[in-house]
């Protein structure tokens, strides 16, 4: 039957990609992708040949049209990224929307994601937060809707994890370093699955001597920061009965 299937892809190393996910890509009608060309390596390293059509954040309104067309023809059709998860801080959404809309079938392939893929080598990192955490996706290009973000994350009580451009990392570290509790923990990830691969996890006053020794930032980021040390006020009892607890804790 006809569907859509949104699949994910590598995010840097070719063989990360489910064999559901390469059965499907090869079974599918046609694949609707960001970009032709970026999508034909990944197509072309696995041998598969398919009609594509480009689905990106300005047309994906119009194009989401094109593949409900192909859907109501019978057709199955696959989604990609240019890489990891469709829909998450990339397009897919609109589409995914639009073809439930018309009656038909969004069916998600799990696989690789930044975000995730970073989280599961954090270590204990989300443990004061007791494994709980938010995904904020890209931080804001200006500098004081920026800083309004990172305040967010540094107060949270869970931990806080974002994605940012290359150019912009070292100013955002230095950010992060100035908002954050000098015990809070900074989460680093570089080119994750490539050949430049660095995670690095650092307490906030340790931040600067590291920034003087980063010889290039160049590659993809993903940072974290852990959730914030000051703990929530406990406003489960009022004051006479802490006084008793208190009382009854000292016998
Ligand atoms: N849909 C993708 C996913 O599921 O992770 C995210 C796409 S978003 C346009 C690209 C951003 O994800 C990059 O700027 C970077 O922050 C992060 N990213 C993607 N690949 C990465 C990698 N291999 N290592 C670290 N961060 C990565």
């Amino acid at each position: 039957t006809s569907a859509l299937y949104l699949v994910a892809t590598p995010i840097g190393n070719l063989a990360d990609i489910t064999i559901r996910a390469l059965h499907i890509l090869m079974q599918v009608d046609g694949i609707a992708c960001e970009d032709k060309r970026h999508s034909s390596a990944l197509l072309n390293a696995y041998g598969i040949s398919k009609p594509l059509y480009a689905v990106h954040e300005h047309n994906e309104k119009s194009a989401s049209q094109h593949i409900i067309n192909k859907l109501a023809q019978g057709e199955r059709w696959a989604y990609i990224s240019d890489a990891g998860s469709p829909g998450i801080s990339d397009p897919g959404a609109t589409l995914c929307d639009e073809v439930r809309q018309a009656g038909f079938l969004a069916i998600p392939l799990p696989g690789p994601c930044a975000v995730i893929t970073a989280i599961s080598a954090s270590g204990e990192f989300l443990n004061n937060s007791d494994g709980s955490f938010q995904f904020l996706g890209f931080l804001p290009a200006k500098a004081t809707q920026r800083d309004a973000m990172i305040n967010f994350a540094v107060n949270s009580n869970v931990a806080s994890f974002f994605y940012e451009a290359p150019h912009r990392i070292e100013a955002t570290l230095k950010a992060l370093a100035e908002k954050t509790a000098a015990t809070q923990r900074i989460f680093i990830a570089k080119e994750l699955t490539k050949i430049f691969e660095e995670i690095t996890i650092l307490k906030s006053d340790e931040i600067t001597q590291w920034l003087n020794q980063v010889k290039s930032w160049q590659g993809e980021y993903v940072l974290g920061v852990e959730a914030s040390p000051k703990k929530p006020v406990e406003s489960e009892f009022d004051e006479a009965t802490l006084a008793w607890i208190k009382a009854i804790d000292n016998e």
